[in-house]
């Protein structure tokens, strides 16, 4: 812009003075003119009044230009350049002819070369001759050669001096544009010709500002609700650049992030890997793979443009879940085949008619047996399903001490058959939250339990006690206990420690199973104590109820 500037300047001032020499010399060529005709004129005046007082002025003639006398015929009578005889006749001449007829002519005619003009004066004198004084003066052209060099010395240095000038001025001009503030392009207060620009940039400025602001906002709104995901989230750019990831995926892929490490480099599973790859070439896709001990399931979705984006979670316990439904769906049909196969078998045998009379009651007996079994494990499962599901409607409050003597009144006969007793001490003050129908059927199954794995002459207790916010029932006896390695699995569906015991005593292997959904179902929890010969102790804890 500087340069602009003083280029621009520069040319129009060396125009304006090319222009002013030009102007001033043709100015000054037409007065220079004019006094030559003056001056002329004067002299003439002179000449004719020496003339005609009778002075020789021949002997003046030649010095101040040309002098000639011309007779009124037009024959040259004196030239005080050329010789007389050799002069034409002159009075065709303009100047001639004028002063001929009145009293005064001139003329000006250019000479051969462009460079002179010749300049006629001619006066009528009393003896009818005309006196004429002629001169050389220069032409434009040569006047301008002969002030051309002084001028363009001139013009040369005014251009120097422009020049200077110029820069000078555009440095003036520039130096406030250059120390503009245009953090706050409003509050600049230089030239009223940039106050709009400024003005359009400052607005322009709060557009940008409030954009950036208002994008910052969303990738913030972003960040935030992805890292509130429970699944893991990755942004992928071309080549599988990282553009965002979320905690949970950190913790899903259990690494430490580096910067710049693309996202394929943190994925042990070939299968991984090759999805990913997909994703990120146009295609969806998703498998699972393990890490650690965890099963991860990663979905990947391309986002055009080579980039993809990538879900993971973890489903280590989904699949647990499904490996269990399985595992009891193949219980349940072998559970079930079991009493099914010995009905199928009695009831073949029955069909012999030669069958011997006591051996039908025998026969049918196990039948019944069986059909009973049968009857037990339907209603386990019926019952564990419906624990799965949750059961709806509003909670009750439960009298614990009541709900243990109901259940101790049913298996009062069967405690008499094993010569077990039963014990109910339970405060009358103790009320836990939860569904009556739920509770009884825990407690059923572990009375049950602590009867049948009990020795003759053996004891179960059911105590409670309110304490830490939490309610806690006891079912403690002193049967026969369970093993170590066996506490664990106990309240998983069909386990039992020894299968012939449970079978025989009329177990289904899911009452445990009953107790601890349960309980959960009921916000509580349960736990297991137990010493071999020396009896379990069952401990659940709820919480109070307000
Ligand atoms: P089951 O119908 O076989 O009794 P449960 O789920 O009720 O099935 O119990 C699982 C296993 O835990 C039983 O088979 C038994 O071996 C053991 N068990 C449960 N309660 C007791 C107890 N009070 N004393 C000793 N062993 C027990």
């Amino acid at each position: 812009m500087k340069k602009t500037i003083a280029i621009v300047t520069a040319w129009v001032a060396s125009l304006f003075i090319v222009l002013t020499v030009v102007v001033t010399a043709i100015l000054y060529h037409g007065v220079y003119e004019e006094s030559v005709k003056t001056t002329m004129f004067e002299e003439l005046d002179i000449l004719s009044y020496l003339y005609e007082t009778g002075n020789d002025i021949t002997t003046i003639g030649g010095k101040n230009g040309r002098l000639t006398v011309i007779r009124p015929d037009g024959s040259v009578e004196y030239d005080s350049l050329a010789s007389t005889d050799e002069m034409e006749n002159h009075s065709e001449r303009k100047e001639v002819k004028d002063a001929l007829l009145m009293g005064r002519g001139s003329d000006e005619r250019m000479s051969n070369t462009l460079s002179t003009k010749q300049i006629y004066e001619a006066v009528l004198l009393s003896d009818g001759n005309v006196l004429r004084l002629s001169k050389n003066a220069s032409t434009v052209i040569a006047f301008f050669s002969m002030i051309a060099g002084p001028v363009v010395s001139l013009v040369i240095i005014l251009l120097i001096f422009v020049v200077f000038i110029a820069a000078k001025a555009s440095d003036y001009i520039v130096a406030p544009i250059n120390a503009l503030n245009l953090d706050n392009p409003d509050e600049n207060n230089v030239y009223d010709e940039i106050s709009p620009l400024l003005l359009k940039i400052a607005r322009q400025k709060n557009e940008v500002r409030e954009e950036i602001a208002d994008k910052e906002r969303t990738r913030r709104e972003f960040e935030f609700i992805i890292s509130t995901l429970s699944e893991g989230l990755v942004v992928l750019g071309r080549g599988g650049k990282i553009l965002s990831l979320n905690k949970s995926a950190a913790l899903l892929l259990k690494e430490d992030l580096e910067d710049n490490k693309p996202f394929l480099a943190y994925l042990k599973s070939t299968e991984a890997k090759d999805v990913v790859l997909s994703a990120l070439e146009g295609k969806d896709g998703e498998t699972s793979f393990k890490v650690f001990s965890k099963i991860v399931e990663l979905s990947a979705y391309s986002s055009g443009s080579g980039g993809a984006v990538v879900l993971m979670r973890d489903i280590t316990e989904k699949s647990e879940r499904e490996r269990m439904r399985k595992e009891f769906t193949a219980n349940v049909s072998h559970e079930l085949k079991t009493p099914i196969t010995t009905i199928m078998g009695f009831s073949e045998l029955l069909e012999n008619p030669e069958i011997e009379r006591s051996k039908v009651t025998d026969f049918a007996h196990e039948i019944n047996k069986e059909a009973l079994r049968l009857r037990d494990i339907v209603g386990d499962i019926i019952e564990l399903s419906s624990l799965d599901e949750g059961y709806k409607g509003e909670s009750e409050e439960i009298d614990v001490k009541t709900a243990v003597d109901n259940e101790i009144k049913k298996l009062e006969h069967k405690a008499q058959e094993n010569e077990v007793r039963m014990e109910n001490n339970v405060p009358s003050s103790i009320y836990i939250l939860g569904w009556q129908k739920i509770f009884s059927e825990v407690v059923s199954n572990l009375l049950d339990n602590a009867i049948r794995y009990n020795k003759k002459g053996g004891f179960v207790r059911v105590e409670a006690n309110e304490s830490d916010g939490k309610t806690v029932i006891t079912f403690r006896d002193n049967g026969i206990g369970i093993p170590d390695e066996s506490l664990e699995r106990i309240f998983e569906r069909f386990y039992r420690v020894d299968k012939s015991r449970s079978r025989e005593s009329g177990g289904t292997g899911l009452g445990l199973s009953i107790v601890k959904n349960g309980v959960e179902r009921m916000g509580g929890e349960v736990r297991v104590e137990s010493k071999i010969n020396e009896g379990s102790v069952f401990t659940l804890s709820f919480p109070s109820n307000p």
